[in-house]
């Protein structure tokens, strides 16, 4: 099969006379039809429909849980309800961590409770928690370009501090505290790793998030505490006197669960066996709704592919290769869903990897990673997206998380939707990440761009891939 499609693109290409000198180009059938997608998805408003019933029947919904598969069992059912049929589960194993009760407070020199969250992963103290001196360092840099003692038997603190940007660039450069400050630390003998919340809020709110584990240190507790919280650390510190704190903290690490991928997709025509990938995460974090991270992009995926469904049915016209959704298990604390996904479909060819997890702002700009041939392709998609407003950056993109997975592991190209990420950091990882945040404009323009991506990189005369890396 695939042996005499090479051929029968072998004979098209001789056939218009030698592509070589020619670029790809998209023909005026497809770009018509990206353009009635387009307008179908700005009149529609089923991704406010989903967001607004996943965070109001299922709520948070972490890895592994019974609000997982609830979860689970809710996205088959809304995605048959797009008139989708091919919809399915794909179940994995994985070992989970569960919160328990926890609290901090600060001993010395001012007693003073802190708002606190345990990071993912962290182990529970004892009983009666930690009390102990804390060593104080304004960011993860400093912390592992100490060669001292001075963090033994002491509880670490990390002042890092999240600087807000439309691209999340500040959240990249803020993030290895959370995930490695606890393992940095462990490895200069602290106790117990806090750290300023990776937010940009000022609310008196922690942001949870992963931390990495290594089996060659010990583990320890690990927590962030809120903005004002950390301010008011900061400012005891700067006084010169000794900060005393204490901890105590129940969790589960390790816990063994089931979770799942939920798959569905539009079979593709001529190039059925070519898979282009749009997915989301299912899971959340336990505190909040996961109604930005990601409920958002769970209902902007599976909405763009109910638009792409709406008009096959309307047109009669369905994509030439394979659509696919595919909302992943425990991005959250692990991306057990998409290394999963990675193994059993690792001998499919993927057109294209992407996926929506930066919450529900306007798309933005579109960056790509596709081999060079195919960005006269690419750049024709930026070009159906201008009119929704989105620029055309460069092909050193990077998809979402999952996808970022699939990328670097398969060589599957990509297509970034950047979306803008100004405020979503606000509430990131925290009880307020709730639907009253999510705008159901901006999420229609999501899935308009969606929509038209989805499509064109279905109907491309070439393959996207390999992704140049
Ligand atoms: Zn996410
Ligand atoms: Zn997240």
């Amino acid at each position: 099969m695939l042996q005499r499609r090479r051929l029968l693109q072998a004979a098209a290409l001789l056939a218009s006379g030698g592509a070589a000198a020619q670029p790809a180009a998209y023909g005026d059938e497809d770009l018509r039809h990206a353009a009635l997608l387009r307008d179908l998805a700005l009149r529609d408003n089923a991704a406010w429909r989903l967001v607004e019933a996943l965070t109001t029947e299922i709520g948070p919904r972490p890895a592994g849980s019974p609000a997982d598969a609830r979860a689970a069992a809710w996205a088959q059912e809304a995605l048959r309800g797009l008139g989708l049929q091919q919809v399915r589960a794909e179940p994995f194993a994985l070992r989970i961590w569960q919160r328990g009760p926890a609290a901090a407070r600060l001993v010395a020199p001012v007693p003073q409770p802190l708002v606190m969250a345990a990071l993912g992963n962290s182990v529970a103290t004892p009983p009666g928690g930690i009390e102990a001196e804390v060593a104080w360092y304004p960011d993860l840099a400093a912390l592992r370009a100490d060669t001292s003692d001075r963090a033994r038997g002491r509880i670490v603190f990390i002042d890092q501090k999240t600087e807000r940007s439309r691209d999340g660039r500040g959240y990249g450069a803020a993030v290895g505290a959370r995930f490695s400050g606890p393992v940095e630390a462990a490895r200069r003998g602290a106790v117990a790793l806090a750290l300023r919340s990776i937010g940009t809020d000022r609310d008196r709110i922690a942001h949870t998030g992963a931390m990495a584990v290594d089996l060659t240190v010990p583990r320890i507790p690990a927590f962030a505490v809120s903005v004002p919280d950390a301010d008011l650390l900061a400012r005891l510190h700067g006084r010169g006197q000794p900060l005393r704190m204490h901890v105590v903290l129940e969790a589960r690490a390790d816990v063994e669960a089931v979770s799942q991928n939920v798959l569905a997709e539009i079979p593709g025509t001529d190039l059925a066996d070519e898979i282009v990938l749009l997915s989301a995460h299912l899971d959340s974090w336990d505190v909040g709704q996961g109604a930005l991270d990601d409920g958002a992009g769970v209902a902007i995926v599976c909405a763009a592919l109910g638009v792409l469904q709406q008009a096959a049915q309307q047109t009669g016209r369905r994509p030439r290769r394979t659509v696919r959704v595919v909302l992943f298990g425990n991005e959250e604390n692990g991306f057990d869903g998409a290394r999963d996904y990675g193994t059993r479909h690792a001998a499919v060819r993927h057109q294209l990897v992407s996926e929506s997890d930066f919450g529900a702002g306007r798309v933005w700009r579109m960056a790509s990673r596709v081999q060079p041939a195919a960005l006269p392709l690419v750049d024709a998609i930026a070009a159906q997206l201008a009119p929704l407003g989105v620029e055309r950056a460069g092909n050193d993109g990077s998809p979402g998380p999952d996808a970022a997975v699939l990328m670097r592991r398969h060589k599957w190209p990509a297509i970034a939707l950047g979306q803008d990420g100004t405020h979503y950091f606000d509430v990131h990882h925290t009880e307020n990440d709730t639907l009253d945040k999510v705008d159901p404009a901006a999420l229609t323009q999501n899935v308009a761009c969606w929509a038209v991506v989805a499509w064109l990189a279905a109907q491309a005369p070439l393959p996207f891939g390999p992704a140049p890396l």
